[in-house]
């Protein structure tokens, strides 16, 4: 006997894996140049050198009992207040390092926050396009996920949607800016109207309706603002992770902020680590929160995505493809010529051109590119793209 939605979800790989696996294959049969793989949101630049630096610091320099040991559970006093000091620096919040949760990454942080926001019958409201994960994360969790439609075609949050969506089930909304998969950045005039709206309506029903921004790519901009939530709706509750920021994905290191000004706060920090406890999330990797301690003022060096980013993005409007504004991220969000995006990705492979088809995004007749390759390939990739616009 078995659990069978653990099970579903185990069986069944993503669309985005099957892609991957599937451009592997061909790398095989026709060689890597000749794969122009979109597919899978892995950082191409490296981690700084600094990083490295700190790594091999810390282990020369620490005792390895506790570079190797079990941390606090929430994660070590000098990482937290390391970060709470940058954010106070950078943003001019106020943030305290009591405030901060140390976790494996934002896909478990927000795992333990959508728990920890469970109650019977209550709702997580998404904007679409949204990273598809957010749905069996909600699922497993106990939250009823319900997406907001996109708002084509520039992708900020639709308030007209969303308050028609409203209701005393809400518990949360997500917000996921810079957005994957749309590469949009919301600007500060939408998240101030969301946070009037959610503040109107958290008074109507009685109880906070909180926001939780999922913030991996926060860094990850080319000239767009991308304010502190917490500054503009204090009943927000903040995903962040290293693994963009500093190219750390196979790491595992991010934080969970829950602002001192938020609503049950103590309850509320309460029962996210309790939440991650009940899943076994405690104590994020000891060694990397000690290279967070010494690197959390480092920002990565974004030429390399900015350069593809530019040569992607005019190089696929000039054909006529349509493309939300990339303001962040790495990832183009485009109009599948013909309107099936799906049937768009099938012909792309035939020329072998991986895209991910925006269904699972929730987000039907777009695609993504990720473009967190080679600039070779992106100059490559071109006529490709214009060979299969062709077949139009
Ligand atoms: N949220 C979004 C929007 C992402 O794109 C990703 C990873 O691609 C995650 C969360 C999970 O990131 P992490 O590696 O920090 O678990």
């Amino acid at each position: 006997m078995y659990n069978a939605s653990a099970y579903a979800l185990g069986a069944n790989r993503s669309c985005i894996r099957d892609l991957f696996e599937y451009g592997r294959a061909r790398a095989a049969v026709v060689g890597p140049e000749n794969v122009f793989d979109f597919s899978l949101g892995n950082p191409s630049i490296p981690a700084p050198p600094q990083v490295n630096e700190a790594v091999r610091e810390i282990l020369a320099d620490t005792n390895p009992l506790l570079v190797h040991g079990y941390t606090s559970a929430v994660g070590d006093l000098e990482a937290r207040a390391a970060i709470s000091r940058d954010l106070n620096e950078r943003y001019g919040a106020s943030t305290v390092p009591e405030d901060f949760f140390l976790g494996c990454g934002a896909a478990p942080e927000l795992t333990a926050v959508f728990r920890a926001l469970a109650v019977p019958g209550g709702e997580l409201l998404v904007q679409a396009p949204y990273f598809p994960e957010y749905l069996p994360f909600a699922r497993e969790a106990g939250l009823i996920f319900r997406p907001i439609p996109a708002d084509v075609p520039d992708f900020q949050i639709r308030l007209d949607a969303l308050e028609a969506m409203l209701s005393p089930a809400a518990q949360a909304v997500l917000v996921n800016s810079p957005n994957n998969p749309s590469g949009v950045v919301y600007t500060r005039q939408t998240l101030t109207a969301l946070g009037k709206l959610l503040e109107r309506k958290s008074r109507e029903y009685g109880h906070p309706i909180y926001i939780i921004s999922d913030e991996p790519y926060r860094e990850l901009t080319y000239g767009a603002e991308v304010p502190f939530l917490p500054l503009i709706y204090p009943n927000t509750v903040v995903c962040y992770s290293y693994s963009k920021s500093l190219s750390l994905p196979g790491e595992r290191i991010g934080y969970v902020y829950v602002p001192r000004q938020a609503e049950d706060h103590r309850e509320l920090y309460a029962a996210i680590a309790g939440a991650a406890r009940s899943m076994g999330h405690v104590c994020a990797p000891s060694l990397w929160q000690k290279v967070i301690t010494r690197c959390v003022g480092l920002r990565p060096d974004l030429d390399a995505y900015d350069r593809n980013r530019r040569k992607l993005y005019e190089g696929l409007t000039e054909m006529g493809y349509e493309t939300a504004r990339p303001d962040g991220a790495f990832y183009l969000f485009v109009k599948a010529p013909g309107g099936d995006a799906a049937a768009f990705s099938e012909r792309a492979k035939k020329h072998d051109l991986l895209v991910v088809p925006g269904d699972g995004f929730g987000c039907p007749g777009y695609f993504r590119l990720c473009y967190a390759v080679s600039y070779d390939t992106i100059c490559r990739s071109l006529p490709v793209f214009r060979a299969v616009l062709e077949e139009y």
